[in-house]
């Protein structure tokens, strides 16, 4: 081991996208996205963004390579790299540039066999006295010579060197691990999602939370009729949508109440679409205690009964905030591939029932009509009912389960 070249720690180089499009209000986006970046990296001595142009550069006292993937599952990154810092001079570049392609092979390629090779200078900083193009030729012929493994392949390198020439640094690195693209959260407003316990709603959240959503859960729990299982389903599984925003909040609603009052009270066959109808209620009415502006669900269409055109009018009428649906067009096994994707899937197959279930009618309508359920409901109470369950409800702030 060679004595440490530069005395500054590992960085992060983040690329973000779309937030490069949004004119005007690029610099907000960007404040947003370096705000998020430090929440998900968590306390850590110095830790402080800069702005590049074009990039974010994380640093911090301490190396920050073992935060890559952290840094990697946050909406607006595309793509992050833990990279070496050295100074504005080729002599340490060329001095340690090979010693760092040595080392990842060793880790990142074990075996003799070739590995498709390639160097890539990029320079913003135009004082630099050498050209890039001239820059990848002396470097290839630093490194080559010293690692029998490496052939050139421009197009399909399954390792590529990378020197980033800054105005105080040079950047050095070897992977770029892809973020997940989108918008920082928090950048669009705030949401509330219905989440149940299934497989499409978490889904649901993790989309709109990709476009800059900030997002705040909401679930509804039909103790004693269900069992404990499910809250701590729908707690795992809001853990497990929390490493993707900075701060996550459940709220669980008891629900009992309402569904005895819809089971005592109105036709059976428009239990279902009645409790749903309590349900964007009392998401309203939570959604306005916590200034969020939108409802979202995890609903696709003709997936169950509720879930006719019908049957989604008369349940939406009961929202005071628009209903977002982003999975209104996909099949099962487009949201199923996006569950595993975001790792949710697991959680979401766990057995455990959903309120929906409790007192199922054996008919349930299909075509709903609004001034059927409004006659439906005229019977019950639920100004008291909607209050009650809101304010019973309890609030759960969660940390990543990462
Ligand atoms: P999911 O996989 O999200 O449960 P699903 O296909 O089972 O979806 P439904 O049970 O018809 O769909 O529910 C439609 C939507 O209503 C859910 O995606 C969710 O947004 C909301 N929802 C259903 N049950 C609950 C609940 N107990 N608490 C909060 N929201 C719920
Ligand atoms: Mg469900």
């Amino acid at each position: 081991m060679s004595a440490p070249i530069s005395a500054r720690p590992p960085v992060l180089l983040i690329r973000y996208g779309e937030i490069g499009l949004k004119g005007g209000n690029r610099p907000l986006f960007e404040r947003i996205l370096c705000q998020n970046l430090k929440t998900a990296l968590g306390p850590l001595p110095g830790l402080r963004t800069r702005r590049l142009r074009g990039r974010i550069l994380v640093e911090a006292e301490i190396d920050l390579s073992p935060y890559l993937a952290r840094a990697a599952k946050v909406f607006g990154v595309i793509s992050v790299s833990a990279a070496e810092v050295l100074p504005l001079d080729l002599e340490v570049l060329f001095a340690r540039a090979p010693e760092l392609v040595a080392e990842t092979l060793a880790l990142d390629f074990p075996g003799t066999h070739k590995v498709p090779f390639r160097i890539t200078v990029n320079r913003p900083n135009k004082r630099f006295p050498m050209r890039s193009q001239e820059l990848v030729l002396a470097l290839a012929e630093a490194v080559m010579p010293t690692q029998d493994r490496l052939e050139v392949n421009l197009k399909h390198a399954e390792l590529n060197l990378e020197v980033d020439i800054r105005e105080d640094q040079l950047l050095l690195f070897l992977r770029r691990l892809p973020g997940p693209a989108g918008l920082p959260v928090g950048s669009i407003g705030r949401g509330m999602c219905l989440l149940s316990g299934g497989i499409d709603s978490p889904v649901a959240a993790w989309m709109c939370m990709k476009r800059g959503m900030r997002m705040e859960f909401i679930s509804f729990y039909s103790f004693p009729h269900i069992g404990p299982q499910s809250r701590e389903k729908v707690i795992r599984l809001a853990e497990s949508l929390a490493a993707w925003q900075p701060i996550t909040k459940l709220h669980v609603v008891p629900f009992a109440a309402m569904q005895e009052a819809i089971r005592d009270h109105c036709p059976e066959p428009y239990r279902t679409v009645l409790y749903r109808r309590a349900m964007q209620r009392m998401s309203s009415m939570m959604a306005n205690r916590r200034h969020c502006r939108a409802l979202i669900t995890g609903e696709s269409l003709g997936q169950v009964a509720s879930q006719t055109i019908h049957n989604m009018t008369v349940i939406e009428e009961a929202s005071r905030y628009p209903v977002l649906r982003p999975l209104i067009g996909m099949d099962k096994t487009e949201v199923i591939a996006k569950a595993r994707e975001i790792g949710t899937y697991n959680l979401s197959t766990l057995p455990a029932p959903d309120c929906c279930t409790v007192f199922q009618p054996d008919k349930p309508v299909i075509y709903g009509q609004l001034h059927e359920a409004l006659a439906a409901e005229a019977v019950l109470d639920l100004d008291t009912l909607t209050r009650d369950a809101v304010r019973a409800a309890e609030t759960l702030e969660l940390a990543p389960d990462a």
